[in-house]
């Protein structure tokens, strides 16, 4: 079994760890599996398929409603998962932690309801170049609806902000920011702190899609004063399905409902409803409480190893891929930025990603390639899109090095 760089996981050894997720014995075309494809969705532990299925098989009802004995173990363990997310992020309170189906579906919700309680015509948006389409298309939206404008912070060729630009557009029209923390397709970790900082001087609130960031790197959501963070559990070895807004509480309270129906409410009848309390306003509908006991067994398990850890070993892992990558004929790296994080967006010569990722599949390495729902970054950089490796804390030199001799074996067949 391969060594991970620098033994950072140690007494844990990285076998051990790689142990705990069964999928990583799959063999591809003949081939054991290397996962590369983390940025899109990562393998889960054996401690979340037991808990999933221990969920079911023990307490199985629906929460907040019965008043019979499984309903208040459900309810009681679908809060300490609540509480589980808010500890994870350094929350203030439990009930600053929604869950929703994941970062989208958070996104949607902000700009919905931000867009109905504060944009009026000639109000405005801003956000960045890099965003995935889940953090442009909601607010194209919302813009549209009520006459606002979408502005845009452009980035350099290497994939870094122009903060001289961001500070130009942070006009007092703009009402909120919403920027990724870690761009999914360039590796690009955005300086947040500063942004946010800068943004509430100009009187603007803040979305910061933590998508790529929450398993990779520590966050605090009160060190960063960020008003509202979104993030999927699935990309943070958790089950699909479920994910989190966090928001400040004030911010919550002075937001309008976004959906209606059962659990939101606390007084109903045909000529008015009253809404509840947080965080059950935001929660219409019987929500996914084994995804979030399942998210729950994912941050446990995440916890248990460290993520300060796990981003040293990432971080050592990605200098020896940069490095053993570069040496490959024809590779070209897309996205230089000198802060990065989780994803490698590559070209080899002039074919195309797909035919690459295509040849790396057969050899049993899984790769994304295409515009990773970023079209807008490849049209800044006039490419159709990338093959980008992404990482997680089961990888290894060994896949690495699979990665660059699949490389190298797919230059020689595409000529
Ligand atoms: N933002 C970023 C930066 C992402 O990487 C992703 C997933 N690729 C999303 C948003 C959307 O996440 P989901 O599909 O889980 O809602």
């Amino acid at each position: 079994m391969s060594q991970n760089t620098l033994n950072i996981y140690e007494p844990l050894s990285i076998g051990a760890i790689r142990a705990e997720f069964p999928i990583l014995q799959t063999q591809v075309y003949g081939y054991p599996l290397v996962y590369l494809d983390n940025a899109a969705s990562t393998q889960k532990p054996l401690a979340v398929l037991e808990a999933l299925d221990d969920y079911y098989r023990t307490i199985n009802a629906n929460v907040h409603r019965g008043v019979h004995y499984l309903s208040q173990q459900a309810t009681d363990a679908f809060e300490a998962a609540r509480h589980r997310v808010a500890s994870y992020i350094h929350a203030a309170h439990d009930h600053e932690i929604i869950f929703t189906r994941g970062t989208t579906d958070s996104i949607n919700l902000v700009a919905s309801v931000f867009g109905r309680a504060c944009l009026r015509p000639g109000d405005e948006i801003l956000i960045s170049g890099m965003e995935h389409h889940s953090n442009i298309v909601p607010w194209q939206m919302a813009c549209e609806y009520y006459g606002a404008k979408l502005r845009v912070i452009p980035f350099s060729d290497r994939g870094e902000l122009d903060m001289d630009a961001f500070a130009r557009l942070l006009t007092g029209r703009v009402k909120l920011l919403a920027v990724a923390y870690v761009s999914n397709s360039l590796g690009t970790v955005n300086p947040i702190r500063e942004m946010i900082g800068m943004a509430h001087s100009a009187g603007a609130a803040v979305l910061i899609d933590a998508a790529q960031a929450v398993q990779h790197m520590p966050v605090d959501v009160q060190e960063l004063d960020a008003d509202f963070i979104a993030f999927s559990s699935h990309k943070l070895y958790g089950p699909t399905g479920i994910g989190v807004l966090y928001g400040k509480e004030a911010w919550l309270n002075r937001l309008p409902p976004y959906q209606g129906g059962g659990e939101m409410i606390k007084t109903v009848t045909f000529e008015k409803t009253t809404y509840n309390d947080l965080p059950f306003k935001f929660e219409a509908g019987t929500p996914d409480m084994a995804g979030a006991i399942g998210l729950r067994a994912a941050i446990d398990y995440v916890e248990s190893i460290g993520i300060d850890r796990i981003q040293l070993a990432e971080e050592a892992l990605m200098g020896y891929a940069l490095d053993s990558l570069s040496t490959v004929p024809g590779f070209r790296l897309v996205g230089e930025a000198f802060h990065r994080s989780g994803a490698i967006s590559f070209l080899l010569g002039d074919h195309h990603p797909f035919d690459v990722g295509e040849l790396l599949d057969k050899q049993g390495i899984a790769v994304r390639t295409g515009h990773h729902c970023t079209q807008p970054v490849m049209d800044r950089l006039g490419i159709p899109g990338t093959v980008r490796a992404s990482l997680a804390i089961y990888n290894t030199i060994d896949d690495i090095d699979r990665l660059v001799v699949g490389l190298q074996k797919a230059g020689r067949i595409l000529g």
